[in-house]
C-alpha cells in the first residue's frame, strides 16, 4: 500500500509521514530532499538560477540518489551525503525555484515512482497525490494556517539554538514559498480530488497520525 501526503511547507508532513510510515512498516520517502540536492548542486556550480536553461542543463547528469542508514533516509548528490548540507535557508529558498523547471520535475519524478514499485512506501512531498502516484491507495493533503506554520518553525529555530527571526519575517518567508509553489505551471501544489483533507492547526501530531492510521485501515 503506498501514502501520498501532499501539503505546503511547515504543515508537518515530514514528522507525520515518518511516523506513519513506523507505524506501517513501510519506507518514508522525503521527495522535498531530492529538490534541495538539486537545488544544492545549482550553487556548487555555480549555475545562474534565473536562468531556466542554465538549470536544465546542469541538472542532466546530476546523481541523485537515497540511501536508508538505520531506518533514515540520507541523500547522496554526487556520490556525497549532502543530508544535514540541504537543510539551510539558502537551500530551502533555491529548492522551489528549480523545483519549476520541467526538467528537473521529470527526472525526480522518474526516481521517486521507481522506488515506489520497489517497495511499499509513505511518500511526501507537493505533487505525489496528483503527479508521482496518482494510484496511490491512500492520499492525504495535510495544511495548516499560515501563522500556524510560522509558529512552529519560530520553536524549532529556537530549540535548534538558532538566532530568533521575527515572526513576521518567518510568516512573509512561508507565504512567498506557498506563492511558488502553487503557482507554477508545472506541477503546482495542490489537493488531489481523491485526497483527504486534514487540517493539523488545532491538532497534535498523535492526532493528525491517528487519523491517518484509521484512514489507512479503512482503505
Ligand atoms: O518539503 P521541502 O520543504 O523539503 O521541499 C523543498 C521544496 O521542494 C518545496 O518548497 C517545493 O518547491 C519542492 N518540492 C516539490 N515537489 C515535491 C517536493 C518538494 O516541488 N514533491
Amino acid at each position: 500500500m503506498n501514502i501520498a501526503i501532499d501539503g505546503p511547507a511547515g504543515a508537518g508532513k515530514s514528522t507525520i509521514a515518518k511516523l506513519v510510515a513506523k507505524e506501517m512498516g513501510s519506507v518514508y520517502v522525503d521527495t522535498g530532499a531530492m529538490y534541495r540536492a538539486m537545488a544544492l548542486r545549482m550553487l556548487n556550480l555555480g549555475v545562474n538560477t534565473e536562468d531556466t536553461a542554465a538549470i536544465t542543463e546542469a541538472s542532466k547528469d546530476a546523481d541523485i540518489s537515497i540511501r536508508y542508514v538505520d531506518g533514515e533516509q540520507r541523500v547522496i548528490l554526487d556520490g556525497k551525503d549532502v543530508s544535514e548540507e540541504i537543510r539551510t535557508n539558502e537551500v530551502s529558498g533555491l529548492a522551489s525555484v528549480v523545483a519549476a523547471v520541467p526538467a528537473v520535475r521529470e527526472k525526480l519524478v522518474a526516481l521517486q515512482q521507481k522506488l515506489a514499485r520497489e517497495t511499499a512506501v509513505v511518500m511526501d512531498g507537493r505533487d505525489i497525490g496528483t503527479t508521482v502516484l496518482p494510484d496511490a491507495e491512500l492520499k492525504i493533503y495535510l495544511t495548516a494556517s499560515q501563522k500556524e506554520r510560522a509558529r512552529r518553525r519560530f520553536v524549532q529555530n529556537a530549540e535548534k539554538g538558532l538566532p530568533e527571526v521575527p515572526m513576521d519575517y518567518l510568516i512573509g518567508e512561508i507565504a512567498e514559498r506557498d506563492r511558488r509553489d502553487m503557482t507554477r505551471s508545472v506541477s503546482p501544489l495542490r489537493k488531489a480530488e481523491d485526497a483527504v483533507l486534514l487540517d493539523s492547526s488545532e491538532m497534535t501530531i498523535e492526532e493528525v497520525v491517528s487519523a491517518i492510521l484509521k484512514l489507512a485501515e479503512a482503505v
